[in-house]
């Protein structure tokens, strides 16, 4: 093996981080590297320390895909009756709120009859503007999912029930 480092034809090479590169070298120009190298999943040249820090990272990751991370928020299923209301509230038209945002009465006539979703910019010019907040945490979601589920097992029990009266 050919040491990259000094040229050398030597027997054993080793990989190691030279002034940020990963470089095979040999033993003499070994003591050149701050510390040994080792390769990642990707096939990357790292120093070890690096590949521990992106596998957390990659666990990190893996984690947020499988459970979605918890009070991540979302556009607010009623946003259209938020706008509206909180419009209602300050006393203006749809004119004059899309004046106030910089849109056209449309968006907002779209905004609140649910047939338009905003945008993150849109999102925001909204709240800022008519001091209301559209995302939340989508919990009732949850809530929802949970009770029919509830209902789904008070349903195999009455099922259960009738059999065994049979
Ligand atoms: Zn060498």
């Amino acid at each position: 093996m050919l040491c990259e480092l000094c040229g050398a034809e030597v027997p054993r090479t080793k990989l190691v981080m030279v002034e940020g590169a990963a470089v095979n070298v040999c033993g003499k120009c070994e003591r050149f590297s701050s510390s040994a190298a080792v390769k990642t999943k990707d096939g990357e040249v790292v120093l070890p320390d690096v590949a521990q820090r992106l596998d957390s990272r990659e666990k990190r990751r893996t984690e947020r895909d499988i459970y979605q991370t918890p009070g991540e928020k979302e556009l607010a299923t009623d946003y259209s009756e938020r706008i509206r209301m909180a419009r209602q509230k300050m006393g203006m038209n749809q004119e004059e709120l899309g004046r106030l945002i910089n849109e056209k009465k449309g968006v907002i006539v779209n905004l609140e009859n649910g047939s338009m979703v905003p945008n993150d910019k849109l999102i925001s010019k909204l709240c800022r503007t008519l001091n209301i907040t559209l995302m939340e945490v989508p919990q009732e979601a949850e809530e929802q999912k949970k009770a029919e589920y509830t209902r789904g097992l008070t349903l195999g029990d009455f099922i259960k029930v009738k059999e065994k009266k049979k």
